[in-house]
């Protein structure tokens, strides 16, 4: 009896050591040490709020498909989502009304133009797409709900699903963006002339401007991003976060639209359905892989993170993870994670 629980104890011990002595953690710790130093690009601070980040913020995290779990740097430090949220919100907004409807709405073509663009197709006055503001606010104009309160309530059980953990928000990012939120405003406008946008507007806004201010960790991203990856289910929780029909919809307009007007050179360089925040948030989904979540807050002048986007390029090349790499060896994935085969 005794012996059996101290062969127990030692394998529960040599288990984590695995984890601990991993190649797949040590090559995260090597490129957390490469791009810590690096300062290029500024915080976002059209949100007044957002500038209070620490440019020294950095985490890596990857989860794999049957849950294994690195993670480097600041991992756990929570910020908030911004359109991080947009392809999970377009998930739920597929749930309650299905793919034609939607489309009807909200396009799928890239733009070309900056997230905030305040710009429709001219020929269909909906907006390009659904990873663009004008796109996330038709978007969050289709949640079902009685109620403010309940569509609200809605998107927290949503992201709860997806991260398998209670979710918070940041009340001071949520009332700057709604303080400051005018071009937000001018783009719902903009929709209703149209006729795209029924509804109140102010209403639509506010969840909108909700979901942006979720505070979620480097982590979270990893297990969301993971989740995609695994067709829709929480590798650790096993929860279903989305119906696996509407995943393929989701990575299509994270892979062409999901990092704004840089899509097509992260398409071409990183080759990963991805989605930026200008919280400093980006995840990456290797499907039927593994999830990828870096958060850095000093971005780009498209509004992406500059540490992330140098992480990701350097995973996806890696380990051969972009969606059109034609060599369907994985020897090097599996050593990282399993150790030499
Ligand atoms: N809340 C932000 C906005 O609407 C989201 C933008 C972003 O993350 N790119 O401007």
């Amino acid at each position: 009896m005794q012996d059996e629980s101290i062969r127990d104890d030692r394998q529960a011990l040599t288990g984590d050591l695995a984890a601990m002595t991993s190649p797949l953690q040590a090559y995260l710790e090597t490129l957390h040490h490469t791009y810590q130093p690096l300062r290029e690009g500024a915080m976002a601070d059209y949100i007044p709020e957002l500038a209070k980040a620490n440019p020294d913020w950095f985490g890596i995290c990857i989860v794999t498909v049957d849950g294994r779990v690195y993670q480097v740097g600041n991992y756990d430090q929570e910020f908030t989502m911004q359109s991080v949220s947009k392809p999970f919100v377009y998930g739920l907004a597929l749930e309650d009304h299905g793919r034609d409807y939607v489309l009807s709405k909200v396009g799928v073509e890239p733009s070309g133009d900056a997230f905030n663009a305040i710009v429709l197709d001219e020929q269909s006055n909906r907006p390009y797409n659904p990873m663009v503001n004008a796109g996330a606010i038709a978007i969050a104009g289709l949640i079902k709900g009685e109620n403010p309160a309940e569509r609200m309530n809605r998107l927290l059980e949503l992201f709860r699903r997806y991260t398998g953990r209670t979710m918070r928000l940041d009340v001071a990012v949520f009332l700057s963006e709604r303080t400051t939120g005018d071009r937000n405003r001018a783009i719902a406008y903009l929709m209703r002339n149209f006729g795209m946008l029924a509804g109140n507007l102010e209403e639509t806004l506010d969840l909108y401007f909700q979901q942006c201010s979720l505070l979620v960790t480097c982590h979270d991203l990893a297990v969301i991003a993971a989740t995609l990856a695994n067709d829709g289910l929480n590798p650790i929780t096993h929860e279903r976060a989305v119906d696996a029909d509407y995943v393929q919809d989701m990575l299509s307009v994270m892979y062409t639209c999901g990092m704004y007007d840089f899509s097509g050179e992260w398409a071409y360089r990183v080759g990963l359905p991805a989605k930026s925040g200008v919280g400093g948030g980006i995840l990456a989904v290797a499907p039927r892989k593994l999830g990828i979540g870096v958060f850095s807050p000093l971005l780009d002048t498209r509004g992406n993170s500059v540490r992330g986007v140098k992480v990701c390029t350097e995973i996806s090349r890696h380990f051969g993870l972009h969606a059109f790499n034609t060599c369907t060896d994985d020897t090097r994935l599996r050593e990282a994670i399993f150790g030499r085969l």
